[in-house]
């Protein structure tokens, strides 16, 4: 069966696209009471960008700490004490940062409408009540998160995506200036996701003509700005969310593929965040991607990039096991890259070996 695939709702796109926010929310401000509730990314606190946001009365932000990557306990406090101090649910969620806030924004529109903890609902389609409307604006490129159909969160057992049809933004705001300040080498590692999601969208048994064309695309601009030498400039930026944008969507097209089954199993056991884990492991998987391994180590000489070595040094071996059993579990990512008998060739040694080698 094919699936009927819900996509994001509307995109405003350009540079300054900010400054028209406020059309978005007018509308949905029928009722009396009716408010907006704005997640920012923390860094954002006290600069400038806040002053810009068009906030009307009642309206409600929260800074947000991304030191971990989102967790279902923060979303589901966040709605707890919302619905406290408002009695009602808002308009719309607004997550304004990167990967880690549009995901809080993706999940906490969903648990307004959804009873229980946000944990209960970590898997495919487990989600039966459609969300508040909920707008995300990216801060800093390459997850594809802002287009993508899932919302990556840490719950008390499990780090796993919510993932359906309700997940998907209504609406994306795509600004490029907000992007220029991202500091090095976190815009790299980011933008690494997206070069890697081509990657991995690309080569594949689950690979088709609509995900290998978003990613092909996606990639080149991802070469074109890591390339050329001076990867920091305002044109340079307008590509790097449009191959976000591009490479997210190419990912509901196919699938991810060892970097992120590999990389996954590092995050759940060291805490690792996704851009900086996807390079780490991305650089050891010469046997699956080889041109495109090299292709990446080149991209990190020019751009003066210097991965940290070692990092598993201090962890025992059961750590190692632990990190193997988790990319194990990824039964669809491993079919994607080696075909149904994958189990043949993606052995336990394999894995522990290059665990070792990070
Ligand atoms: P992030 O959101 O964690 O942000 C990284 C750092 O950049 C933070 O310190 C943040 O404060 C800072 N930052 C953000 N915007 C900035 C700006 N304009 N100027 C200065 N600093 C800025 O990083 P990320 O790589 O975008 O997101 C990673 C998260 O995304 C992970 O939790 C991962 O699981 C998730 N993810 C989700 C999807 C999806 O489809 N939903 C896909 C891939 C990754
Ligand atoms: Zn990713």
């Amino acid at each position: 069966m094919l699936r009927n695939y819900k996509a994001v709702g509307r995109v405003l796109y350009g540079r300054n696209a900010f400054a028209q926010l406020d059309d978005i929310f007018e509308p949905l401000r029928v009722d009396a009471g009716s408010y907006v509730l704005f997640l920012l990314d923390e860094y954002f606190e006290g600069k400038d960008l806040v002053k810009r946001i068009p906030m009307k009365n009642g309206d409600l932000i929260r800074f947000m700490d991304v030191t971990d990557e989102p967790k279902t306990k923060v979303v589901d406090a966040l709605v707890e004490e919302v619905m406290n101090e408002k009695g009602m649910a808002p308009v719309s969620v607004v997550g304004i940062g990167g990967g880690s806030v549009m995901d809080y924004a993706k999940a906490t529109r969903l648990m307004f409408t959804n009873p229980g903890s946000s944990a209960r609902y970590q898997g495919l389609d487990l989600i039966k009540n459609k969300g508040v409307h909920c707008t995300v604006v990216p801060t800093i490129s390459g997850t594809g998160a802002e287009v993508s159909m899932t919302t990556v969160l840490t719950g008390p057992e499990k780090k796993l995506g919510i993932k359906g049809d309700f997940t998907p933004a209504d609406q994306v705001v795509l600004d490029p200036d907000l992007i220029s300040s991202v500091p090095d080498p976190q815009h790299f590692y980011t933008a690494m996701d997206c070069y890697i999601h081509n990657v991995e969208a690309l080569n594949g048994n689950r690979k088709t003509v609509m995900g290998a064309s978003l990613g092909r695309e996606s990639l080149q601009l991802c070469q074109e700005i890591f390339l050329s030498g001076n990867s920091r400039t305002p044109e340079n930026d307008e590509k790097l969310m449009v191959a976000s944008y591009l490479g997210g969507l190419s990912l509901t097209y196919s699938e991810v593929g060892a970097c992120h089954a590999i990389s996954y199993g590092l995050a759940t056991v060291t805490g690792i965040h996704h851009g900086i884990g996807n390079c780490i492991v991305f650089n050891q998987l010469d046997e699956f991607y080889p041109e495109e391994v090299k292709e990446f180590r080149k991209m990190m000489e020019i751009n003066k990039v210097d991965l940290p070595k070692g990092v598993l040094k201090d962890y025992s071996s059961e750590d190692i096991e632990k990190m193997v059993d988790v990319a194990l579990t990824l039964t669809f990512m491993w079919a994607h890259v080696a075909g149904p008998e994958w189990e043949k060739v993606i052995t336990r040694e394999k894995l522990r070996d290059l665990y070792m080698k990070m």
